[in-house]
């Protein structure tokens, strides 16, 4: 990540690093506690709650990357530093009635959608709705607090071809932060195989599992 950030000029404590933890047991995450690593992600609820409590106490910045069950929303609201995966209006309303139930205001990303194949995130045409949205769910202290986006760019042989879809993400944050008169600092873009090219296209957060904790078990 440093020599990625070195490579393009930018500043190596602009990148923050997701260390990916799904399918790893609570004790893989605290071997890495144990090196200075603060900031994790998982994307399956129950399998997050569960390794929350099993690490109650420890000092964790908790990421939700995974697509998001509306019916899943009231048990991660208010529970993660970020959530990554907010793509329908549907789930913005749910998150954000959990959260001012909570008195909290959850930080979001909206998660776009970038090739045909993939069924998650938000349509482009769309997202300026979404977006307008989200930000109405936060007004009042409560409620969702919209942070950037993320995306999962299609699978590609070289991480160099992943360079256009990040910095096409890097642009509709730009017009988007316009069109809304309101900074949106994160770009949550980048996994094992292509985080330095995202990190040369602007990403804010990288989301690394594979590299950092070997080839995930099969589900528990
Ligand atoms: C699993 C996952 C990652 C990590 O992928 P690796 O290739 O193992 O680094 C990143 N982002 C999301 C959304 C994921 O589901």
């Amino acid at each position: 990540m440093a020599a990625a950030c070195e490579r393009c000029g930018r500043a190596p404590e602009s990148v923050r690093l997701v260390a990916v933890s799904k399918f790893h047991p609570a004790s893989d995450i605290r071997a890495l506690l144990a090196c200075g690593q603060r900031e994790f992600g998982e994307s399956y609820a129950q399998e997050a709650l569960a390794k929350q409590d099993e690490l109650v106490g420890e000092d964790i910045l908790w990421h939700f990357i995974g697509g998001l069950q509306t019916k899943k929303a009231r048990q991660v609201a208010g529970r993660f530093a970020l959530i990554h995966s907010v793509d329908s209006a549907k789930l913005a309303r749910e998150l954000a009635k959990r959260a001012s139930e909570a008195r909290v205001l959850q930080p979001v990303l909206i998660e776009v959608n970038m090739g045909e194949e993939q069924k998650a995130g938000v349509e482009e045409a769309d997202l300026p709705e979404l977006a307008r949205l989200v930000v109405s769910l936060g007004e009042r202290g409560c409620g969702l607090d919209l942070r950037g986006l993320m995306c999962l760019p299609p699978v590609f042989d070289s991480p160099e071809e992943a360079g256009p879809a990040f910095e096409y993400l890097r642009e509709l944050r730009d017009e988007l932060s316009a069109t809304l008169s309101r900074p949106l600092p994160e770009l949550s873009m980048g996994m094992t195989g292509d985080f330095e090219t995202a990190i040369e296209e602007g990403a804010t957060i990288v989301r690394v599992g594979t590299s950092i904790f070997g080839p995930r078990p099969q589900k528990p």
